[in-house]
């Protein structure tokens, strides 16, 4: 009986998608607890190649039962239009199940993200405009709308009228757009609800009988630590918890269920959106990294939107995985790094005359930070057939070996590739 995190310790797209759906064949549920369609997790296996926005990463297997926490911004748009796409594509029909508690992003949510963003221009803080800093500042206004309100239609007519009160001001005086009115929101949202009917349900019940029962749990974060709004490089961060801590609450589990938290690093940094980043590249080294980078270039699953990328930063994952409460490390994309002669690693930074290893600078001094770079040599071949961690180059267990000390966490797995098969354990 285990209860499995798979967090990021980094900036987000470290490759839990990959890793979860890799883990996930001996697991009976995989459950989303915190944020929504902000993020896509890619998944190639026998299906083709996807990008997950709002779905968890166990829906190509039949016996896995998915569940939409009560901690999720919930898309019902993404989330259908998802589903749909799996039928197309020729995927068994998935065991879904959403919380009656899940809160709904709604078009005033994305309408606002869209707006603000405008409105800030370069001082923006990269939204990826799903309307989620909006979303879940309603939720914690007490002006949200929970899936089960959907049902009810007298309450989210009232639920609506309540949240638009205040915003329809802010539209008109401060952004100069038309009031919306929640009559007018109505009939798209009841469509939305009969076609979510069959897969809500009490999903805390469902996941602490499972519990209860040995079942096996893994719980999928999204993002990184380092976009955590209490721990992480705020404001540049997101607006739900991404650690590990949180993925009992956000799921509805007790909290000590978690035996085993997987924080997921990559091999070298990538970092979507704006925000400080002391490992960035420039130049030649930055595209060449990017062009290489994951399965197809360092492109956001969700924009499109070209990743910034770096060489593997230690103060940062050191401080990801010490967040995470990592009791191991899955490190991935090894089989990218193939093509340096020697390989780069931001080793501590350097601040106000200062070596720094073992803490990580609030925001404001993180950009002013520089990184202290030390260099291994390189391994300059293809990795990616390789399955066990002796038969690799002995440059690339050094790598590994390096990085594991550096980070004071266990590697107990290394992947080489973006497919599930493609995967070292130790
Ligand atoms: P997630 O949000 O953490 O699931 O990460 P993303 O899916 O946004 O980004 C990870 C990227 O790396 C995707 O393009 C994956 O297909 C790719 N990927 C994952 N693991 C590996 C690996 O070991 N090697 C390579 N080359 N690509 C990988």
């Amino acid at each position: 009986m285990t209860v499995t995190a798979i967090v990021g310790a980094n900036w987000g797209d470290e490759g839990k998608g990959k890793m979860t759906d890799a883990l996930a064949a001996k697991s009976s549920f995989v459950v989303r607890y915190q944020g929504g369609s902000n993020a896509g997790h890619t998944i190639i296996n026998d299906y083709g190649k996807f990008a997950l926005h709002m779905l968890p990463s166990g829906v190509f297997y039949p016996h896995i039962t998915n569940v939409i926490g009560p901690g999720t911004a919930l898309d019902i748009d993404v989330l259908l239009r998802e589903i749909e796409e799996l039928r197309g594509r020729g995927v068994s029909e998935p065991r879904i199940r959403v919380s009656e508690r899940a809160q709904v992003v709604l078009p005033i949510h994305r309408l606002f993200d869209e707006l603000e963003e405008q409105r800030l221009g370069a001082k923006g803080f990269g939204s990826t405009k799903r309307g989620i800093a909006p979303f879940y500042a309603d939720k914690y206004a007490k002006l949200g709308v929970q899936v089960a309100d959907l049902y009810d239609e007298d309450r989210l007519l009232q639920r609506l009228e309540q949240s638009l009160a205040a915003k329809n001001i802010v539209l008109t005086e401060l952004y100069c757009h038309d009031p919306v009115q929640a009559r007018d929101l109505l009939p798209e949202l009841l469509n939305q609800a009969e076609k979510l009917r069959p897969y809500v349900s009490d999903t805390s019940r469902l996941l602490h009988d499972a519990y209860r029962d040995g079942e096996s749990i893994l719980l999928e974060g999204q993002l990184g630590a380092l976009r955590d709004p209490d721990h992480g490089i705020y404001p540049y961060s997101t607006s739900s918890s991404t650690l590990a801590g949180y993925a009992p609450v956000g799921a509805g589990l007790p909290p000590y269920a978690i035996t085993r938290i997987i924080a997921v690093v990559k091999a070298y940094s990538s970092c979507v959106g704006a925000g400080p980043f002391v490992s960035e590249l420039g130049g030649d080294a930055e595209d060449q990294l990017r062009r290489l980078g994951g399965d197809a270039g360092e492109y956001g699953a969700t924009t499109g939107r070209p990743r910034r990328v770096g060489w593997f930063d230690a103060v940062a994952t050191r401080y990801g995985c010490m967040l995470q409460g990592a009791t191991e490390v899955a490190l991935t994309n090894l089989d990218v790094l193939g093509y340096l002669d020697e390989i780069p690693v931001c080793t501590s930074y350097e601040l106000d005359g200062q070596i720094i290893k073992h803490t990580f600078p609030i925001t404001s001094k993180l950009q002013e930070a520089n990184s202290v770079l030390e260099y291994l040599p390189g391994w300059r071949s293809d990795i990616s057939q390789i399955r066990s961690f002796e038969e690799l180059p002995e440059a690339a267990q050094r790598y590994v070996l390096f990085v594991e000390e550096l980070i004071g966490v266990k590697i107990g797995s290394v992947s080489v590739g973006p497919n599930r098969e493609q995967l070292i354990v130790r």
